[in-house]
């Protein structure tokens, strides 16, 4: 490894400014001395990553990395130290010395393609030029590619022949066995070298630090495949990097945002249209290695689909990997629709660059969309209301954040056309979704033991669930007690010290008008007091609040409901067990036995 001289070093820190430097690639703000900003190299919501101005240096109190701004680069873009020393030195006009010949033999394999890389893109580029690129420009051309589009994204043809790139990497010096891993070559039976890329388009990749790691080449032809694209080198592991990020990424640091597309034709048209914040997925499903690159540099992420795509497994792949690494804020993740036929070319060159940004604008967060997929799967059934309420609160809660179910069932209610309070209190009655029908008599000769759900009393219940909402009703609507102390009997509570509570609290209902009325009622209990009060406490932050005594009873209502049902379920599992066990033991099974099983089972279905 070359050694550098610490004069190099000292001018890279002299020259290069690094909260200026940092800047590009993290959103950082003002606070004090410091700049604070979300840290790249470690999932997090709020700032710990510090830059240091005067210091000249980073550190971040999330995850502990920290130092110079060589170390930033090195540990960015994964660059071994003299690399990063390179890359910097450049950037700040900082001369290296010439290479003494033991270093450039030693010179790493990597450096090695990166010039190969270089040589192809340089003589792809000039082919594209040449009598031989004809056909080429003529595509460009039908594709509305400029001449500044092409310069800018070193647009290239590799000709028809077999060895005009061998030839060319040759004559530079270049090693063919190296050129091949590459991907550039490949060797052939008789011992020499062949091009990979023959009569197609070549597009080459960079890496957000220049250099070019991979190409892409579409065929002109109608040749199979329509898109040859490098595999893995060692420079470049496909699913690690985003086509076009090394540009779009200064254009990120303007509104954070990045668009990501399939294609790297449609980037390079929405570059062309304006949308220089543009990126390509390369032709593999999105990983979460490239979210994890867009989130260097972007806070928001759209993500555009073909119509057709949508509805896809990978378009809903894509859409779990980006919000799983990207979403911080509920918004950060945006899904692209684009109409039915369209591409993002297409639609930006038939539509103009404003109905591009109509389209970014109306883009939906990534939570909403996949609620409204799952919605119009819902919709698309025959569901009873209560049904649907039961289902759409389940996927509320599978797919949002706790602080946001509301908001959300507020939203999903809308387009199911069915009652806020329904989604909310469906738990109440997700009982029933448990219920399977119950097998029948010729299953129950087959040697399988029938599964039961023993039919304890609540087991179903979420621990504590109708507990504690029974008990914050009563601190809110104390006379409450007196109406339902019946109808929710103490001993159904199962946590000890709430029943203890409630026991309390229902031994004295005639006397209670105000909430320091039900402490006092327990107030010789003082664990039971206790639970009652931090509950109190609790309630008045986190849970739902009830504008009325008319809601409030409709809520115990529904817990009187749910717990009747519990009853119904266990007295039915009851009947069911008993029946399987003497179809099992080959007994006669009564006929009231039957009739009361229909009955219990009626009662179930209402
Ligand atoms: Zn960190």
């Amino acid at each position: 490894m070359a050694r550098f001289d610490q004069g190099v070093i000292r001018e890279i820190h002299a020259r290069i400014d690094i909260g200026t430097f940092i800047g590009q690639y993290v959103s950082l703000k003002k606070r004090g001395t410091d700049l604070v900003g979300l840290c790249p190299f470690h999932g997090e919501k709020t700032p710990s990553f510090h830059v240091h101005p005067d210091r000249g240096f980073f550190k971040c109190f999330g995850c502990g990395v920290g130092g110079d701004v060589i170390a930033f680069v090195q540990k960015l873009e994964n660059l071994p130290f003299p690399e990063a020393v390179r890359v910097l030195a450049s950037k700040a006009g900082v001369e290296l010395e010439a290479e003494d010949p033991r270093a450039a033999r030693a010179r790493s394999e990597r450096e090695a393609i990166y010039e190969a890389n270089q040589i192809a893109a340089a003589y792809f580029a000039r082919m594209l030029r040449s009598h031989e690129g004809e056909a080429a420009r003529a595509y460009c051309e039908r594709r509305g590619f400029t001449a500044p589009t092409i310069e800018k994204f070193t647009l290239g043809y590799a000709p028809e022949g077999w060895s005009g790139l061998t030839d060319e990497l040759r004559s530079s010096g270049v090693d063919l066995a190296l050129a091949a891993k590459a991907g550039l070559v490949k060797p052939s039976q008789r011992g020499g070298y062949y091009d990979f890329y023959r009569n197609r388009l070549m597009v080459p990749t960079y890496a957000t630090t220049g250099e070019v790691i991979a190409f892409g080449g579409r065929a002109l032809d109608g040749s199979e495949p329509k898109y040859l694209n490098t595999s893995t080198t060692p420079v470049y592991t496909k699913g690690d990097h985003l086509y076009a990020l090394n540009v779009a990424r200064r254009a990120a640091q303007r509104d954070k945002t990045l668009v990501v597309v399939e294609g790297y034709l449609d980037c390079i048209a929405l570059h062309q249209a304006g949308f220089e914040n543009a990126v390509a997925a390369l032709g593999t499903a999105f990983t979460e290695k490239q979210a994890s690159e867009l989130r260097k540099y972007a806070e928001f992420v759209y993500l555009c689909f073909d119509a057709d795509a949508a509805g896809s497994n990978a378009a809903t792949k894509a859409i779990d990997v980006a919000s799983k690494v990207i979403e911080h804020t509920g918004s950060s993740v945006r899904i692209v629709m684009l109409p039915d036929g369209e591409d993002p070319d297409s639609f930006v060159r038939g539509r103009g660059p404003d109905a591009f940004r109509a389209l970014l604008e109306s883009a939906k967060p990534a939570v909403e969309y996949k609620l409204d997929q799952r919605m119009a799967a819902l919709n698309a059934g025959f569901e009873s209301p209560s049904a649907l309420a039961r289902k759409a609160e389940a996927i509320i809660r599978e797919l949002t954040p706790r602080e946001e179910w509301d908001r959300w069932r507020v939203y999903v209610a809308g387009r199911l056309k069915v009652n806020v309070d329904d989604l909310r209190n469906s738990r109440f009655l997700a009982n029933a979704a448990n219920f399977g029908p119950r097998a029948n008599a010729a299953e129950l000769g087959s040697r399988h033991a029938p599964v039961h759900r023993r039919p304890t009393a609540g087991t179903h219940l979420e621990p504590f669930s109708f507990e504690r909402e029974v008990l914050s009703i009563v601190l809110e609507d104390p006379p409450l007690a007196r109406e339902y102390g019946e109808r929710i009997a103490p001993q159904r509570f199962r946590s000890e010290l709430y029943r203890r509570a409630y026991e309390a609290i229902v031994a004295q209902a005639d006397g209670l008008r105000a909430t320091a009325d039900v402490l006092a009622a327990c107030a010789e209990d003082e664990e039971a007091l206790e639970a009652l009060t931090s509950l109190g406490a609790r309630d008045r932050s986190s849970t739902v609040r009830y504008g009325d005594s008319e809601e409030r009873r409709a809520h115990l209502d529904r817990i009187v409901e749910r717990l009747q049902r519990e009853d119904d379920e266990a007295r039915y599992a009851e009947l069911s067990r008993s029946i399987d066990e003497m179809f099992l033991a080959g007994q006669p099974v009564p006929r009231d036995l039957l009739e009361q099983f229909e009955a219990a089972k009626l009662k179930l279905k209402k």
